[in-house]
């Protein structure tokens, strides 16, 4: 099914995200985990695609699996960093043949190892989306980022230039991690005013371990308010606490999103059924 089809029909959704093995050989682990996920009947899920397609085959296999073992639908990452116009046509045949309707289309970073030019038949995310429209068959995702993507000089720019993804044929955005809903809010006002207006789905990242939200700020560059700090320092040394208090901290941001009216929210689930079970029932009543 399509994730538009899946918004229209459902009041709310509540959907996670999971990532393939990045080696072959801890394939079995990672399925199991993805899986777990799944058994617990999100609205939808999504798989992630390794940098510069490291784990194309991967991604495509878990999201596949998850469709037919569960019945839930799934969206399939897409990178187009070092790809070529030929190869991104046979990854979308892929999918296709595997059934997956729903791409997440993104630029990608360059990979430490890749040598050469990364940007040659792609160089933005917006032409991605152009080729995957022509193509033709997806619903198709982007990524926005509510403080501003890395690369940007300032937020400004940055909506100008999603934009021109939207408007190329993504159907709905999906944000970066945030940790204080307020910029959240403030984000989505400047994206309606500057004409966009496909939905935008907040991404939540529960943090449950304190080696996690260090690498949250080192990629995204996120602000991280006092009062989320304040609760990794007094239970960053305690993981059954941290975990404890980093789903009630993730689930709270989603009561207060439903509460002011967002309808589609994702989790970065970072493939714990653990925390996946622990958001659904703080919320069993409310969604
Ligand atoms: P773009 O939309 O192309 O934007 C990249 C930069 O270019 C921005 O600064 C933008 O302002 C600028 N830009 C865009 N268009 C133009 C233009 N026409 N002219 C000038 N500047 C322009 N990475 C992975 O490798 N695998 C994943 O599975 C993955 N999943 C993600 C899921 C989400 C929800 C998010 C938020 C990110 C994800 N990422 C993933 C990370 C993403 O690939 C990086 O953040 C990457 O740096 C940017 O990708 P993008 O698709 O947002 O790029």
């Amino acid at each position: 099914m399509k994730l538009n089809e899946i918004m229209l029909k459902n009041d709310v959704t509540l959907s996670f995200e999971v990532f393939p093995p990045k080696v072959t050989a801890n394939y079995e682990a990672v399925e199991k985990a993805a899986y777990g996920v799944a058994k617990l009947q999100p609205s939808y899920m999504s798989v992630t695609y390794g940098a510069g397609g490291s784990t194309r085959g991967n991604t495509l296999k878990i999201a596949k699996g998850i469709q037919e073992e569960y019945g839930v639908t799934t969206i399939a990452h897409l990178t187009c960093v070092g790809a070529t116009k030929d190869g991104i046509r046979q990854a979308l045949e892929e999918m296709k043949a595997a059934g997956i309707e729903n791409v997440l289309a993104l630029r990608g970073d360059r990979p430490k190892d890749f040598e050469g030019e990364p940007f040659t038949d792609y160089h933005y995310a917006s032409e991605l989306v152009a080729d995957i429209k022509e193509f033709g068959g997806m619903c198709i995702g982007g990524a926005c980022y509510p403080e501003g993507h890395v690369e940007s000089q300032n937020t400004h720019e940055d909506i100008q230039n999603l934009k021109k993804k939207v408007d190329a044929g993504c159907e709905f955005l999906t944000t970066q991690m945030f940790f204080d809903n307020n910029i959240f809010y403030n984000f989505l006002c400047r994206v309606r005013e500057a004409g966009i207006d496909v939905p935008v789905i907040p991404g939540i990242m529960p943090i449950t371990r304190p080696s996690q939200l260090q690498n949250a700020i080192k990629l995204s560059g996120c602000n991280m308010p006092i009062r989320f700090r304040s609760i990794v320092d007094c239970f960053g040394n305690n993981p059954e606490a941290m975990q404890q208090a980093g789903i009630i901290y993730a689930t709270d941001q989603i009561i207060d999103l439903i509460a002011n009216g967002i309808r589609h929210i994702h989790v970065y689930s970072m493939n714990k059924p653990e925390v996946v079970r622990g958001i659904q029932e703080s919320l069993s009543k409310i969604i």
